[in-house]
């Protein structure tokens, strides 16, 4: 994964196109790692294809048009990139935890909110482009006419969001759910026949329709009571005052109103708790740990205690931790950050802090991390996180030593 920003405005096809010229190597890069994921699934790349157009009428006429942009801009084929969108998740989905101190639990009084992306590397993620068999990402701030502007992160050639904040001051992000059903099910013969909506589309969505945590999840709600998620999981959204978290698996829906609380999610569901996996020990420790982190901290949650958080050791330095390590690229390790802090009085005055490599790495060393505001303004960015250097110098398995020694 080679981290990079991304600037795009206009109309949606115009924001894809600005993407995929800009960033058509890596999207070729994962265009290929994600056929070779089907191909080892023994899956024919003219029939998920062909699915993928039969799905296209779930997708709202915007992502297409991005999509199409995309395409354009990148030199892809439309079918291609449409298949790479309906399908990402399924192949690749994101993992991560994800904490808020909402509202009065949070020290200032208005939400803070953070999500550590984790992701499993791949034999297929190979080429000049990639590195340690990782993802390749890119951070995305779009402002589209008449739209939301959102800053968040995304695999390039996606139109979806792994987390994101925009300018009406909503948070947003995401995990996958370890279910019984999900090993049943997985990437079997007839899920790519099904109708199911990608989470990270979902995110994308509920960001660029709502004014308020509340509005983004009724934004989306609808369409997931006629078509489950392609995996089962977990969506936050969150204002200045209050988080909506939504549980979906393949036919159940949960809703948690967060009201000056604050609330935690790894990949396990809370409310929908039956459906877990039980022996998914790390996402039973990482939930435990967060819960623990932010009942100590409740009321006094700020923007640095969020970030102590995103590097915490406890039940590792490992796959258990929240800040997670492993020892092979196939495993699900933490590959970046964001802690996005709400206000409510001024929300273009929302700020994200990106964090690119890992998290106990990245957030310590002044270089690879930075704080926008959703004003958008391009000319504070180092080289090095737009160009993807910073992201390889502080993308390690190696845990930080000095917290070795205290863990
Ligand atoms: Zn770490």
């Amino acid at each position: 994964m080679i981290n990079k920003f991304l600037f795009c405005e206009g109309c949606y096809y115009d924001i894809g196109k600005q993407q995929g010229k800009l960033l058509s190597s890596e999207i070729r890069n994962n265009l290929a790692a994600f056929w070779n994921a089907v191909k080892a699934l023994g899956r024919d790349k003219r029939e998920v294809m062909e699915n993928a157009l039969k799905l296209e009428r779930l997708w709202s006429s915007q992502r297409l048009e991005e999509i199409e942009g995309i395409g354009n801009g990148a030199c892809c084929g439309y079918p291609e990139l449409l298949a790479y969108n309906v399908y990402h998740d399924l192949f690749f989905p994101e993992e991560c935890t994800v904490m808020m101190a909402a509202g009065k639990s949070s020290a200032t009084g208005s939400t803070i909110f953070l999500k550590n992306s984790d992701k499993v590397g791949s034999e297929s993620y190979v080429g000049p482009r990639c590195y340690e068999n990782k993802e390749i990402n890119v951070v995305l701030a779009v402002n589209p006419e008449g739209g939301n502007k959102i800053i968040g992160v995304a695999a390039a050639g996606s139109t979806a969001l792994k987390m994101g904040l925009s300018d009406k001051g909503v948070a947003t992000g995401s995990n996958i759910s370890r279910t019984k059903e999900l090993v049943k099910r997985g990437t079997e013969k007839d899920s790519i026949q099904i109708k199911a909506l990608d989470r990270g589309a979902l995110l994308r969505e509920g960001l660029e329709k709502g004014t308020n945590a509340l509005e983004a999840a009724q934004a989306i709600l609808p369409s997931l009571l006629e078509n489950p998620m392609s995996t089962p999981g977990n969506i936050e959204f969150a204002d200045a005052h209050e988080g909506v978290i939504i549980e979906g698996s393949y036919l159940e829906l949960a809703t948690e109103i967060v009201r000056d609380e604050v609330a935690a999610r790894s990949n396990r569901f809370v409310l929908l708790n039956a459906l877990n996996r039980e022996d998914d020990l790390s996402s039973i420790c990482r939930y435990i740990r967060c819960r623990q982190l932010l009942e100590e901290h409740r009321a006094n949650v700020t923007v640095e205690k969020m970030i102590e958080f995103s590097m915490d050791h406890v039940n590792g330095p490992g796959p258990n931790s929240i800040c997670r390590h492993g020892t092979h690229f196939s495993e699900e390790t933490s590959l970046s950050a964001a802690v996005m802090e709400i206000d409510g009085e001024n929300p273009e005055k929302s700020k994200i802090t990106i964090a690119l490599g890992k998290p106990c790495h990245a957030w310590r060393a002044e270089e690879a991390h930075i704080a926008l505001d959703m004003t958008m303004g391009t000319e504070d960015i180092p080289e090095g996180l737009s160009n993807g250097e910073t992201w390889k110098k502080f993308y390690t398995e190696q845990p930080r030593q000095q917290e070795v020694k205290k863990c």
